[in-house]
């Protein structure tokens, strides 16, 4: 069984001690995909560091978060838009994320807007996945991201409202869930309604889940296999089969072959 973490944050800061330490966790659990989200230029560079270390099993995906659009330094967006264009010449970068626009920072939503603006049109231009934050915009983007020529959109964590999950699966978009599955009413409603075909998983790691069966412990690759077994159990389905469908996702949408 191959299982998937389609969103992690292994060049986190929180992580810099143990991201070996949580790439044996993933081989142990048959986790046989990462895609190593970034936040802004430096966690971009750590992640495609990774992947050069773990080759077919790290997958960096590069981009400016939401949140980090207010602590940009001189030159950062251009320089990471840069970046972006050279590595996916070389075929070194698997998607553009983590990027979006995030509600609770609306001092800065000027900026978040231009920042987001920027990627999707690169995207574009350059024929890659996006990998989208939208909390409490999930409506708003899913309506604008049409006027863009985007083919392959996954929206991470998606959790409400039903409507914009309704019209997202009639675009082809994908969502990822994660450990929430596991304990949220909200997120295994999400679930039920979202069909396999456009689902992937996500630990969304170093975030923290402190409900059980996760209790607070540090956030690794091997949780996925929790979010199968809810997803499976969610689905009616056997957890071969719904790891199966996922694997299958994971190559069409990020056009991998998996190992
Ligand atoms: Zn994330």
């Amino acid at each position: 069984m191959k299982l998937i973490d389609a969103h992690i944050h292994l060049s986190d800061p929180e992580y810099a001690k143990c991201a070996d330490e949580l790439v044996a966790d993933a081989k142990r659990s048959n986790v046989v995909a990462l895609v190593s989200n970034s936040m802004d230029l430096e966690t971009g560079l750590g992640s495609l560091r990774l992947a050069e270390k773990y080759p077919g099993e790290v997958y960096p995906a590069l981009g400016i978060h939401p949140w980090n659009v207010n602590v940009l330094k001189e030159n950062e967006l251009e320089e990471t838009l840069k970046l972006i264009s050279e590595q996916s010449q070389k075929k070194a970068v698997v998607a553009i994320g983590e990027i979006g626009l995030d509600y609770k920072y609306e001092k800065i939503w000027d900026k978040q807007l231009m920042v987001f603006d920027r990627m999707l049109r690169l995207a574009e231009k350059l024929d890659l996945p996006v990998i989208i934050h939208s909390r409490g915009t999930t409506a708003q983007i899913v309506d604008m991201l049409p006027s863009y020529n985007l083919k392959r959109v996954l929206l991470h964590w998606f959790s409400h409202p039903m409507s914009a999950l309704y019209k997202a699966v009639e675009h082809g978009y994908f969502i990822t869930e994660g450990p929430p599955v596991a304990y949220s009413n909200g997120i295994r409603h999400v679930v039920k309604k979202v069909p396999l075909t456009n689902f992937l998983t996500e630990t969304d790691g170093p975030v923290t889940y402190y409900k059980p069966p996760f209790n607070g412990q540090l956030t690794r690759p091997s949780f996925i296999r929790t979010v199968v077994e809810a997803v499976a159990e969610i689905k009616n389905m056997a957890v071969v089969d719904v790891a199966e469908q996922i694997a299958r996702n994971f190559e069409g949408f990020f056009n991998i072959k998996l190992n």
